[in-house]
């Protein structure tokens, strides 16, 4: 009997297929809905360079990575956090290893093949999934689409709304669903760019770095001091390090280097009092400081003329001003901020202007730093609203949890 219900998913991505799955489950006959011509295509892009599924560690500090939205998603990532995304993969066949900074990923590393067995799984559940579909705008009851065949309405009984944010666009995620949930009165954070890079000028004396790994150094903004690794490109900095202080960047911090982060002032200070003799100042700076080219040029990049007291130049090295023009453009970020206003969905993630339907993965508004948490609490939420978007349809208003 509860084949008569119908649920829709509008995105294919990993918040969507998700909540297919969870509404298939529990017998719903589901539509996924796509813009694409292919379902998970920043999925499959997320695993270029090391699909980061997860990360193995404890539940409190998975969870203080997602800042203010960590009460939200407490409980959507009890449901469903990196135990049960390890779990997951591992059905899927593919089978997961922690590296050394506790991060998860496939053996194969890619995401192809998880992929491809997930959407068979979905098929076999009966999930019928329409692409090149977008969804223009909410009618009355109903969903409206532009197709390939024209125009089109489906009228479910649920509806997940799992559209991304607004990076990567080529891949399907702009943002262009904003218009449409802003006409139907609710509230969005703007969008902003989070796991960038660093837009920055370098000159000429730089190039020969590009490519090159930044290891060592703690990024510092205002009073956070973050470890971390970076690689300097052509168009800047970009790496994990970089991305992990971009929310303090957009809020107008002020960003330096510590070059020498295993280093107290004091011994800095120490070493640069040595004789000098008649060796270059980078020579020395080499042996005294065991300062690689690299952080030499970064030094030289960042203060045209070095201070000669060992005070003054030991303090800089512990903080380096790192002129920077901005944050790449949105559309470069890994991720991005913003989105459907936790106040706007209740704690079933179900908008409270538009009951039965749900909202799912990025395009709500949290964020975090890279590390495998985007794609968990993709899944997650899309668990969450899966579950609960299929009680809904089940069992009428259904109880929050
Ligand atoms: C280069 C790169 C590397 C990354 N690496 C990692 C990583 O290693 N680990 C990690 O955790 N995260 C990573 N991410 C982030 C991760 O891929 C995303 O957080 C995740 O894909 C978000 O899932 P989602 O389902 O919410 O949205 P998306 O994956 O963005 O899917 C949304 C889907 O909705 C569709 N859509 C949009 N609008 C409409 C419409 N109007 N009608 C119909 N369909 C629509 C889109 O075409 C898209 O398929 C990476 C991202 C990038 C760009």
């Amino acid at each position: 009997m509860s084949l008569e219900k119908t649920a829709l998913v509008i995105g294919g991505g990993p918040s969507g297929l998700m909540a297919a799955e969870q509404l298939a489950l529990a017998k719903l006959k589901v539509t996924l809905v796509e813009a694409k011509a292919a379902v998970g295509r920043k999925f499959l892009m997320a695993g270029k360079s090391g699909l980061n599924l997860t990360k193995n560690e404890d539940f409190e500090s998975f969870l203080n990575a997602f800042y203010e939205s960590k009460s939200s998603l407490e409980l959507i990532l009890q449901n469903f956090g990196p135990n049960q995304v390890m779990q997951w993969a591992d059905e899927l066949e593919a089978k997961v290893f922690t590296g050394s900074t506790k991060r998860v990923f496939p053996e194969a590393m890619k995401a192809s093949p998880l992929l491809r067995t997930w959407l068979t799984r979905l098929i076999r559940s009966n999930v019928d999934f329409k692409t090149n579909w977008r969804w223009i705008r909410f009618g009355k009851d109903s969903f409206s689409f532009d197709t390939p065949q024209g125009p089109k309405s489906i009228s479910p009984n649920v509806c997940v709304l799992a559209m991304g944010g607004a990076s990567w666009s080529k891949l399907g995620s702009d943002g262009a669903w904003t218009a449409s949930l802003a006409d139907a009165g609710i509230s969005l954070t703007p969008f902003g760019a989070a796991n960038a890079a660093l837009d920055i000028n370098w000159s000429e004396h730089m190039k020969r770095f590009f490519g090159t790994p930044l290891k060592s150094v703690c990024f510092k903004v205002d009073k956070k001091s973050i470890r971390g690794e970076a690689v300097i490109s052509s168009k800047g900095l970009e790496g994990s390090g970089v991305y992990s202080i971009n929310r303090d960047l957009r809020q107008g911090g002020e960003l330096s280097l510590d070059i020498l982060p295993d280093w107290s002032q004091k011994k800095i200070i120490n070493a640069l009092k040595r004789p000098k003799g008649k060796q270059s100042l980078n020579n020395f700076l080499r042996k005294v400081l065991r300062l690689d080219p690299l952080k030499q040029s970064l030094l030289r990049e960042f203060c045209s003329k070095l201070p000669p007291e060992p005070a003054v130049l030991a303090k800089l090295l512990k903080s380096l001003p790192l002129h920077y023009v901005r944050l790449r453009p949105l559309d470069e970020a890994i991720s991005t901020s913003g989105g459907v206003a936790f106040s706007e969905l209740d704690e079933r993630l179900m908008l409270k202007r538009k009951p039965g339907v749900f909202c799912a993965g990025e395009m709500i508004d949290w964020e975090a730093p890279t590390g495998g948490y985007l794609i968990t609490a993709s899944l997650a939420t899309g668990a969450w609203a899966g579950q609960y978007a299929a009680k809904f349809a089940l069992e009428g208003t259904a109880d929050s949890p």
